[in-house]
């Protein structure tokens, strides 16, 4: 089904807004949910990042939102798990509802609460959240919910993974009974379609994840390194050679985020760490800095890399693989973004066979095995090596071996950490607690806490004043 932006009838200002950002056509999963969204059915969408889905949730709420005229309350609450999502999602709204008067309010943890304070303050049309500070302020009655037309549940397989799907059912308690709910989801298991059950009526499902998991416009290649200096030379050789315009390079633990970013520095690239030992305002401005093009390369580990949306990136690098198999198709979605071609490169050790075999059952594809001539690996893969605890986060048994908390054998159990729920929010909130109150994962706990890399306050470097890396790579 092909439809045109004018065939969804969408409100003129939005559709004023859509031309002003060059899109021509709906993507598949715009053209697959918006009528039924419209139509007032509740959706579930698998659609992977990077394939429009912010704006296939945002469209239809802004719609709905131009149809009625405003009251104090908020009438759509989109829920996120993660910061840089909500941010991501934000800035969407922001943008197709340019021509339009909206009141809009992110309620995130880790954000400062007089902002959120005082926004809550007037009236409010739409908030996105991610749910432990949104149910804080629910708590401390500064937000009703009373009014709530549209519920959205962004990346809800992520939500459950991160043991927010308690808060979440709690949220959806406080919206009325008849409000039209939309989730968006990688995937969706047993455990997901329980919840779907329980919050969502006769939902319509739409499924692009089957199709394709990996983003088509990117190429993945594989390189074997037989350890961790076999990956650096590799990686010293694309970033020499392989024309590479803006690269996030994902790595295992901040630790080695760290000494890769205090590496390419030294060797004169413009080059920023983002991690979840950075503070939120300190990773907001590293990827302003990576949007503007200040900065070349951005060396992330993975939860502080969802959910950027820089449409320039044509590269993102495996240094190390991912721990979930999932989150193999969240990396490689950084590139190929709006439909433009990337490539991902995944460095792979001898002892990473069988991971990566789970990776391309995951994404239903054989990957590649490349290599660069004079730096051949001398070691095959090992698929004897001790099987590692990782894998998909439902695997198998449907039992997590990781939550994306990191913690073994899924779900801490809550009362093992003498705390309750709530110490297992996103947010920033002063608790007892001893769980982390961000959405760091667990390699971000590995090794002692780094005082950062000696960054100044950008926390991103310059490089040595050669070539400005826009000269270099202008396009
Ligand atoms: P998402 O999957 O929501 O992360 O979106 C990926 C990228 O696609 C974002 O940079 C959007 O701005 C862009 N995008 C969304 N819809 C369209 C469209 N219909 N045409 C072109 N680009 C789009």
């Amino acid at each position: 089904m092909t439809l045109s932006f004018t065939q969804l009838n969408l409100d003129p200002n939005i559709a004023k807004a859509l031309q002003a950002c060059g899109y021509t056509q709906p993507t598949p999963i715009q053209s697959h949910s918006i009528p039924d969204i419209l139509g007032g059915k509740d959706i579930v969408a698998c659609a992977q990042t990077g394939t429009g889905k912010t704006a296939a949730f945002v469209l239809p709420a802004l719609h709905r939102l131009c149809e009625k005229k405003a009251g104090p309350k908020p009438r759509v609450l989109i829920l996120t798990p993660t910061r840089e999502l909500a941010t991501q999602i934000t800035d969407a709204i922001l943008k197709y509802g340019k021509f339009m008067r909206l009141n809009l309010v992110s309620l995130v943890g880790g954000m400062p609460y007089r902002q959120q304070l005082q926004k809550l303050s007037r009236a409010v049309d739409i908030i996105v959240a991610t749910p432990g500070r949104l149910l804080d302020h629910m708590q401390a009655g500064r937000v009703k919910l009373s009014e709530i037309e549209m519920l959205i549940l962004d990346e809800a397989d992520r939500m459950l993974d991160m043991g927010f799907i308690d808060d979440v059912k709690q949220i959806a308690k406080a919206t009325p009974a008849n409000r039209q709910t939309l989730l968006f989801s990688a995937t969706v298991d047993n455990k997901l379609d329980k919840i779907i059950k329980q919050l969502l009526r006769e939902p319509v499902r739409v499924d692009l994840s089957q199709a394709k998991l990996s983003p088509v416009k990117i190429k993945q290649e594989i390189y074997m390194a037989d350890n961790v200096q076999h990956k650096t030379r590799l990686l010293q050789h694309f970033i020499k050679n392989g024309n590479i315009y803006k690269a996030i390079i994902f790595s295992a633990t901040k630790i080695n985020a760290d000494r890769l970013t205090r590496q390419l520095h030294g060797e004169g690239h413009s080059v920023a760490a983002l991690h979840g030992d950075l503070k939120q305002n300190v990773r907001n401005r590293t990827i302003e800095a990576m949007r503007r093009g200040k900065i070349q390369f951005l060396i992330a580990t993975d939860v502080a890399a969802r959910g950027i949306d820089i449409h320039d990136i044509t590269h993102v690098i495996n240094f190390d693989l991912p721990k979930f198999h999932e989150d193999y198709v969240h990396r490689i979605g950084r590139t190929g973004r709006a439909g433009k071609s990337g490539i991902a490169i995944s460095f792979a050790l001898p002892d990473d066979g069988r991971h990566l075999q789970g990776i391309e059952r995951y994404i239903g594809e054989k990957l590649v095995l490349s290599s660069v001539s004079g730096l051949e690996a001398s070691k095959s893969f090992n698929f004897n090596a001790a099987k590692k605890k990782r894998g998909r986060r439902s695997g198998g048994s449907g039992k997590p071996s990781y939550n994306s908390r990191g913690f073994k054998g899924g779900t801490p159990k809550r009362e093992s950490f003498g705390a309750k729920k709530s110490n297992f929010k996103e947010d920033d909130k002063p608790r007892k607690t001893y769980a982390r109150s961000d959405n760091t994962s667990r390699d971000d706990f590995k090794g002692k806490r780094t005082k950062s890399s000696g960054f100044k306050k950008d926390n991103f470097r310059s490089g040595k004043p050669k070539k400005t890396f826009k000269e270099r790579y202008s396009r």
